[in-house]
Formats: structure tokens, C-alpha cells, sequence
């Protein structure tokens, strides 16, 4: 950004958006494009030409050669290929630029290379990718020059949803559908439209480009596999919301800046808990734009940290011992004309419809804790949930004293008569605002917690899409509302059966409030006793999306079929597969490789010390005892490869994904955290001059 340029001249310049489309496209034409993008509706085929070539124009001016359907496959990345826009050579040698219709609303794909789970053949797998024209095309500019990016959904030949954006787009008209029956029974008939809404917090860790290189755990895992911890780690509390240093400062500003261009409106910035950790929060938006907003974002915070000499490092759990990334999924439903369900208003117990619709998302999130729990389970969440720093693998939900209360109400009383306020602060010092405390403290150890107007997920990996969160909370949340239609649509007395509804939801489902420490042992008893689900691992998780009640629920609202869930859910015993074996083999190569023969290197210098200083007659004690201790664990290493080789080999011999997937948790998993103890004390005493890699302490303190 130039010094004279401001946000607003930067934002969403590489964006077209309503802006660029007034610029480009003939009246009658913008006005049908707005008509479908606002309706959700698909693009006539009549006009998609003419925004072809106006979204053709624009990005040519803008520098683009090439466009790209920009899908999210089930391989938890993004997906492009690069078309550009010439066409074959004319007679006279010179091209033309190309791009028609049919390019902007449909691509095909050879799919037989994207993760399906078995749900084609490959013989004919042939995919499709059409764009979702309510989120807009964008330009986005690196190395290959400026590349059109069209956001599109991939399905299979017949239909199915192969990636991220389909099943999202799919909630999100389940969502909609049922909430305007909710809205509908309390008299409202002017909202047409009600939207997910998502505000996704990414956080990350930044760290040196060349100590990087010297690690191959990172390289291959995206995570170490070994490290002592440093001397000092986050026991001080100084980073987080700690003066943010001027190399990460001008990271973030060009981070920033590249992504307004993009319209991504990156808005919040802060050092994380960890060293060597950010956190990154946009304004929310519409669902399915927010997940390509948060893909954009991360895609940017990885290129911007190569151009920089750094590495963003995404992992949930990059390093043993301090916290690692998540991504927060705030989550609200709105209406077309500026209604957000979620908002309690001054006097909630008051406020029915609220109340109702708290209802039922208590009744959602209880009944279907364990589909919420799997959408967060991926392979490095295994490492964060449960771990002391992160929310449990137990979902609860944290409501805040006042609602609390109310609900109290509603059950002791039958309805609720009152709300607590908040005090007004007193600071005690004269020059200072009086104000007035929210009504409700937060909780950051709630995995899914109110707070004011929208609940806040937050078990989600640093490294997931926000979709498959999104994806359960808008249909559990449509199912509840469905279910509280199908009642109150017919109560006679509306009053009396909402009333009566609303006891029974509280009722039967308070038990998903917690509102203590969820970090806490105390907490893992209490929940077992409440019988809430404790799914600690992701293979534990996986089977609930499989279940009778989660098919059921999904195939009601058109969200996902029967076929597609299982495919999914082979997908991810597959992925969980493929990275722990990756994670084993570079263990095993970088223990063989390095860490051994650099001991045995350093177990040689002492010994010929020894033996030097015995020649003279000197006693070596100190250093006999450092051989000593260092040979047992040299031996030990030794072992532990020998067996972690051998697990693994086994490992790769089952075919079957799930049984596979069983045996890589109960037994190539512990043989590598064995692995890794003997190593781990051996940093510790041998000299760091001769240990081949950079430890903990260079790679968080040194960026
Ligand atoms: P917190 O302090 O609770 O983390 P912030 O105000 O910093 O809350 O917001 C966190 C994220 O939630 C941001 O991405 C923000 O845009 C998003 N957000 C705020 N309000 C809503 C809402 N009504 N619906 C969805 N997301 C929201
Ligand atoms: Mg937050």
C-alpha cells in the first residue's frame, strides 16, 4: 500500500464485486445478476455469457492471463488448475482471449485423483466444478502472475458432493427454510431470507525460513516430532496480546493488505497464547463466502511468509508442550432485513422467540455432540483436544449467568419474569468511563459458548476448513427447528404449547450447560456422570457421522446422502492413515539419520576425552557418567526405532482403512510418542553444537 492509499481505496480492488459489476455489465444484466446472487439461485444460461466476458474485461485489465475453478476436494486443501485465456492460434499467428459462458458456470475435472471414498469408479470418474455465483470471483496475484479465481462446488458425475462447498451450501438452505417456519410462527412474514453467518479466527505460528529447512519433521508433517522443551515457554503469559515485533508487524501488514486487495475483510490481530503465535480474525460474512475467506486467508498467510523469509506454520499442534492453533467458528443466523436470531435483545426473558430458538440449539447441540465433536476431528486435533490447554473433546455449551438464570426461571416457574443486568463498573479512578458490565462474563474454556449474539465453536483445527462445522451446527440446528414447527404449527393455544416445549427442551437438555472449567479433571468426571459423549481421538470420532440419527437427519434436509457419509467417513480413516504413517516413516528417518549417528559422533568425543584424560592419570567422573547416561538412551532410541519400524511395516499391510486406522492409534501412535521420549531427554544432554537440528528454543524465540 502506498503511502497516500488508503483501506478503502485497496479493498476488494481485485474483487468483482457489486462495484465492478455496475462498471462492467449492461443494466439489465447487473440487475439479473444481483437477482440471482440475492435469491441463491442458479445463473440463466442466457446472460452467463455477457458476465462471462465483463468478468473477462475486468480481470485482463486487472493483469490476469489465466482463470481457475477454485474448489475444495476433501483432501482439506484447495484445488486449481490453470486455464489461460487464449485461444489456439489464428492464421495470422495471433491469439485471442477467451472465456465464454460455459467456462464461468461449469468446469471439468479428472476427479479420479481427488480422495472419494469409493463413491465412483474410477473408470468414470469424472467431476464437476460449478461456480457458487454468491461468492464472487476474485484476482488473486503471486508468482504465476495474476490468476481469476471463479469459486465453484465439485460434484461427481451423478451429483454427489465431492468437496467442502456443496454440503455447505446445502445446510445453509436447510437452515434458511426452517428458520423463516420459526419466524413465521411468531408473526413475522416480512424476512425472506435468513443466513449462517460465520466469523472464522485463524491462529497460526510464524517461524524462520532456514531453521525450518533443517527439519524434516516440519517439512514432511507440518508439526516436530521431537523437541525438548526450552527453558521457558508460555508460563509467563508476555505474548499473548504482547507488543507484536517488527518482523511479524510487516508480515502482518502485507498479509493484511493482500488480502483487502482480495476483499477479504481481515480486521483483528494479536500474538497468540504460544510464542511464535498469531491470531488472525476477519469480519464474519455468509457462510459459504467466510470459507472461502478463510481459505483465501490462509493461502495468503503462507505465501506472504515465504516472501518474508518465514514459514506460517498451520498445524494444530506444532510443538509438544505449548498451545496450539485452532480456528474459532463464530456462527449466527440472520435475516435479509438486518435480524439476528441470536440476539437476546435488553430484555431476553421477554424475547420468546429467542428463547425458542435457544431451545432449540440446545436440543441441537445435545442430541448430535457427537457429530459436532467429529467435525472438528482431524489428525493434529488429536494432539490439541483434551490436552490441557484446549477445549475437551466434550461438547458443552456455555450460556453466561443471565441465560442461565432464565432458564432457571423457566423451569422452576413455568416462564420467566425477570433478566439480570449488568453492574455498572466503578474503576475508582475519576477520569475513566463509568460502564456497564455486560450481563455475562465468557468462558474460554467452553467449546461451543453464547457469547451476546452469536455461540462461538471452538474446537475446530487451525489447518480445517470452516465448512463441515458449519455444515452440522446450520442442520442440527434445522432439524430442532423443524421439529418445534412441526408441533407449534398445530398448537391450538400457541402460547401454552410453546411455553410447554420450552420447559421440556430446558429439561431435557440442560445437562449440555456447563458453564466451570472445562480444562478441569473434575469437569471429565462430571460430564461421564451427565453421560455426555467423551470421543477422545478422531477415530473415536469418525463413526458418529455414520450413525442411524446422523444419516437420517442429514438425507431429511438434502444435506448430505447416506453414500456421500460413507465416503466420508472413509476418507478421513484414510487421511488419518496416510499422516501417521508419513509421521512414523520421518520419525524413523530422522532418528536413523541424524539424531543416532550425530549422538554417536558425540558419545566418540567423550569417550576419546575420557580416555585422554585417563592416560594422563586424571579421573573423568563427569564425563564417564554423561557417557554412561547417554549411551542407555542411545540404546533405548535404538529399540524404540527398531520397534516403531516394525509397527509400522504391520501397519501397512492392513487394507482395510478402519481396522487400519485402529491399529496406527493403539499401537504405531504410542510406539512413536516411545520413540520420541529417550530422544527428547538426549537433547537435553547432548551438546548443542553437535544436535542436528534446531531445538524448540530456536524455532519460537528467534523468528
Ligand atoms: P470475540 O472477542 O468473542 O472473539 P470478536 O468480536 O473478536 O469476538 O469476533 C470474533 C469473530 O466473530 C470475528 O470474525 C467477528 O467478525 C465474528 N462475529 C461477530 N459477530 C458475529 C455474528 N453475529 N455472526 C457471526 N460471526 C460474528
Ligand atoms: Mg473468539
Amino acid at each position: 500500500m502506498e503511502n497516500n492509499q488508503s483501506i478503502m481505496d485497496i479493498f476488494g480492488t481485485n474483487v468483482f464485486n457489486d462495484k465492478a459489476m455496475r462498471q462492467y455489465l449492461p443494466k439489465s444484466v447487473y440487475y439479473e445478476l444481483r437477482k440471482t446472487i440475492e435469491g441463491r439461485k442458479e445463473l440463466d444460461p442466457a446472460i452467463a455469457d455477457i458476465v462471462a466476458a465483463a468478468i473477462k474485461k475486468w480481470a485482463i485489465e486487472k493483469g490476469a492471463t489465466h482463470y481457475t475453478h477454485w474448489f475444495q476436494p476433501l483432501t482439506g486443501f484447495t484445488a486449481e488448475k490453470h486455464d489461460s485465456f487464449i485461444t489456439p492460434p489464428r492464421e495470422d499467428g495471433s491469439v485471442m482471449m477467451e472465456f465464454s459462458g460455459k467456462d464461468l458456470i461449469r468446469g471439468e475435472s479428472d476427479a479420479s485423483s481427488f480422495p472419494s471414498g469409493g463413491l465412483r469408479a474410477t473408470f468414470e470418474a469424472r467431476g464437476y466444478t460449478a461456480w457458487d455465483c454468491t461468492s464472487p470471483a476474485f484476482i488473486r496475484e503471486d508468482a504465476a502472475g495474476a490468476i481469476l479465481c471463479i469459486p465453484t462446488a465439485f460434484c461427481s458425475f451423478t451429483g454427489e458432493a465431492l468437496d467442502q462447498k456443496t454440503p455447505l451450501l446445502r445446510s445453509m438452505e436447510a437452515v434458511q427454510e426452517q428458520a423463516l417456519r420459526v419466524l413465521k410462527l411468531f408473526g413475522n412474514t416480512t424476512s425472506k431470507k435468513v443466513v449462517s453467518s460465520t466469523g472464522a479466527e485463524q491462529e497460526y505460528f510464524l517461524i524462520d525460513k532456514e531453521k525450518y529447512l533443517l527439519r524434516k519433521d516440519l517439512i514432511y508433517t507440518g508439526r516436530t516430532l521431537f523437541g525438548a522443551m526450552p527453558p521457558k515457554g508460555q508460563e509467563l503469559d508476555d505474548h499473548y496480546f504482547g507488543t507484536i515485533r517488527q518482523r511479524i508487524a510487516n508480515y502482518m501488514r502485507q498479509v493484511n493488505e493482500e488480502l483487502w486487495k482480495m476483499g477479504v475483510p481481515a480486521k483483528t490481530q494479536h500474538n497468540e497464547v504460544a510464542p511464535a503465535q498469531h491470531e488472525l480474525a476477519p469480519i464474519y460474512a455468509e457462510s459459504n463466502v467466510a470459507a472461502d475467506h478463510n481459505q483465501i486467508m490462509m493461502q495468503t498467510l503462507k505465501r506472504i511468509a515465504g516472501k518474508q523469509g518465514m514459514v506460517c506454520l498451520l498445524h494444530e499442534k506444532p510443538f509438544a508442550g505449548v498451545n496450539g492453533s485452532g480456528k474459532h467458528n463464530n456462527w449466527s443466523l440472520t435475516t435479509d432485513d438486518g435480524i439476528n436470531l441470536l440476539n437476546p435483545g435488553k430484555n431476553p426473558h421477554e424475547n420468546k422467540q429467542f428463547l425458542l430458538i435457544l431451545a432449540c440449539i440446545l436440543k441441537a447441540v445435545d442430541t448430535h455432540a457427537d457429530l459436532l465433536r467429529e467435525s472438528a476431528a482431524n489428525v493434529g486435533n488429536d494432539h490439541r483436544l483434551g490436552a490441557h490447554e484446549a477445549p475437551p473433546a466434550i461438547i458443552s455449551v456455555f450460556l453466561g449467568e443471565q441465560l442461565d438464570e432464565i432458564i432457571d426461571q423457566i423451569l422452576r416457574k413455568g416462564n420467566a419474569t425477570h433478566s439480570l443486568k449488568g453492574v455498572i463498573l466503578h474503576t475508582g479512578v475519576r477520569t475513566l468511563p463509568e460502564f456497564r458490565m455486560d450481563a455475562t462474563d465468557r468462558n474460554r474454556t467452553s467449546p461451543f459458548a453464547f457469547n451476546g449474539n452469536k455461540f462461538e465453536f471452538r474446537m475446530v483445527g487451525s489447518r480445517d476448513s470452516i465448512a463441515p462445522s458449519t455444515v452440522v451446527i446450520n442442520t442440527i440446528v434445522a432439524e430442532a427447528f423443524a421439529d418445534a414447527c412441526d408441533i407449534l404449527e398445530k398448537a391450538e393455544d400457541f402460547d401454552t404449547a410453546l411455553n410447554e416445549l420450552m420447559v421440556q427442551y430446558f429439561a431435557e437438555h440442560r445437562k449440555v450447560i456447563f458453564g466451570g472449567n472445562g480444562y478441569s479433571e473434575e469437569w471429565v468426571e462430571e460430564a461421564a456422570r451427565r453421560g455426555l459423549p467423551n470421543l477422545r481421538s478422531m477415530i473415536d470420532a469418525i463413526p458418529a457421522s455414520i450413525t442411524e440419527k446422523a444419516i437420517q437427519m442429514y438425507e431429511r434436509f438434502g444435506v448430505f446422502s447416506s453414500s456421500e457419509l460413507h465416503s466420508r467417513a472413509e476418507i478421513k480413516y484414510e487421511t488419518y492413515n496416510k499422516a501417521v504413517n508419513i509421521e512414523a516413516l520421518t520419525m524413523i528417518d530422522m532418528a536413523v539419520k541424524q539424531i543416532i549417528p550425530a549422538v554417536i559422533g558425540y558419545t566418540g568425543t567423550l569417550s576419546s576425552i575420557i580416555q585422554t584424560m585417563k592416560s594422563v592419570g586424571v579421573t573423568a567422573v563427569v564425563q564417564t557418567e554423561l557417557l554412561t547416561d547417554i549411551n542407555k538412551l542411545l540404546e533405548e532410541t535404538n529399540g524404540a526405532v527398531r520397534i516403531l519400524r516394525e509397527l509400522t511395516a504391520e501397519a501397512q499391510g492392513i487394507t482395510d482403512n478402519k481396522t487400519r486406522a485402529h491399529f496406527n492409534h493403539d499401537f504405531v501412535v504410542p510406539a512413536m510418542e516411545a520413540l520420541r521420549r529417550p530422544v527428547d531427554k538426549l537433547e537435553m544432554l547432548v551438546d548443542k553444537e553437535a544436535w542436528p537440528m534446531p531445538s524448540y528454543g530456536d524455532l519460537m524465540f528467534e523468528v
